[in-house]
């Protein structure tokens, strides 16, 4: 709680609401952020206090209100029938619990979570009809995205057709290994030119590309990890991964379906520590109520499903970003 005045917080909210823009301008619309993520979800967090604080300074143009992310117009566009959505997150483990204490209480009974890593990419949607790659789509501002078909399929491990005549819909990410992110600002420094801040932000320079021959010069990879409208026999999410595991695409086989809070704790210690060793980025772990059925009861808010969650790990180790070597599009 702070002890600002109506009027002092409403300047104080303006004058964060237009730095955050700024911020997500660069990051999502540029993909080359120019402070690092820290920095941004602390000033994010505070004006969520005060938004929680004063209501009446909520408005719907508010960044804590929409999904964070623009379309370049040079892109087609494509309509996301179902929104594609940011996520929740939180910073410990007692943020965790009341996550936990949150669920059981709108539910009235303990659920089963499936624990994920948060890999460190973009959102990508494809859609298959008759078991083939029709559209492969960003997140965008999450009702419309833009149009990287001809991109995707320069992706080895996207499925181009689907061992059954599927019209189906998955999403994923869209991410680029340690090694190849590594491979390619060596070379570019090389050839002078600006080296990517992080792998995040290649993987989406590289997708998002009007000329799909660069992105086929990149080594980009997916981990697939939601099916949208699954058929009825699949009820859980650890479920679904396995069977689009056995559709052929790429999923991440590190993921546990949880029966209990300590055994979710036990996870993400484990991966606090094994994060440096693993050949691809990860940002944090996400939680996930298995139970499709009760997804669905749960729902969602303007921004984020209010079924799962993202525990983001400590600041401190994240990557330190420098203005000067920022690569532009
Ligand atoms: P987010 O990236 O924190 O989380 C949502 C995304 O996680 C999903 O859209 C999905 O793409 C991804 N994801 C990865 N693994 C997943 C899994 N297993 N299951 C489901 N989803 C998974 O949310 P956001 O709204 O895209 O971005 C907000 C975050 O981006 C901020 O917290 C901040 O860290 C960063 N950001 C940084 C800057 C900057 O200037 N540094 C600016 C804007 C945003």
């Amino acid at each position: 709680m702070t002890n600002l005045s109506l009027e002092e917080a409403k300047t104080k909210v303006k004058s964060l609401r237009n730095q955050l823009n700024k911020w997500a301008d660069a990051y999502y619309a540029k993909d080359a952020p120019v402070v690092e993520d820290a920095t941004y979800d602390k000033s994010y967090q505070e004006l969520e206090k005060l938004e929680a604080q004063f209501p009446e300074l909520v408005s719907s143009d508010s960044i804590t209100q929409r999904v964070g992310g623009e379309i370049k117009s040079n892109f087609s566009k494509v309509e996301h029938e179902v929104p594609m959505l940011s996520m929740g997150d939180v910073f410990s483990k007692t943020e965790l619990k009341e996550f936990d204490e949150r669920i059981q209480k709108a539910v009235g009974h303990r659920v089963a979570y499936n624990a994920e890593l948060k890999i460190d990419g973009l959102s990508l949607s494809l859609e298959y009809e008759d078991g083939r790659l029709v559209r492969a789509s960003t997140r965008g501002n999450g009702s419309v995205g833009e149009d990287v078909t001809a991109n995707a399929r320069f992706i080895k491990d996207i499925p181009q057709t689907l061992p059954e005549p599927l019209t189906i819909e998955v999403r994923g990410e869209c991410y680029m290994g340690k090694e190849s992110f590594a491979k390619l600002n060596t070379e570019r420094d090389a050839e002078g030119k600006q080296v990517f801040a992080n792998p995040r932000n290649a993987a989406a320079g590289s997708l998002r590309q009007l000329d799909a021959k660069v992105t086929k010069k990149r080594d980009l990879s997916t981990f697939i990890y939601t099916w949208v409208n699954p058929p009825e026999q699949i009820t859980g999410q650890h479920q679904a991964i396995k069977a689009m595991d056995k559709l052929g695409f790429h999923t991440n086989q590190t993921g546990h379906r949880f029966e209990s809070m300590d055994e979710v704790f036990k996870f993400i210690d484990e991966y606090t520590e094994k994060r440096d060793s693993l050949s691809y980025g990860i940002d944090g772990i996400v939680l996930k109520v298995d139970d499709l059925s009760l997804q669905n009861k749960l729902g969602n808010t303007v921004k984020v499903p209010r079924w799962e969650i993202a525990y983001k790990f400590p600041p401190e180790e994240q990557e330190t970003i420098v203005r000067d070597i920022l690569w532009t599009v």
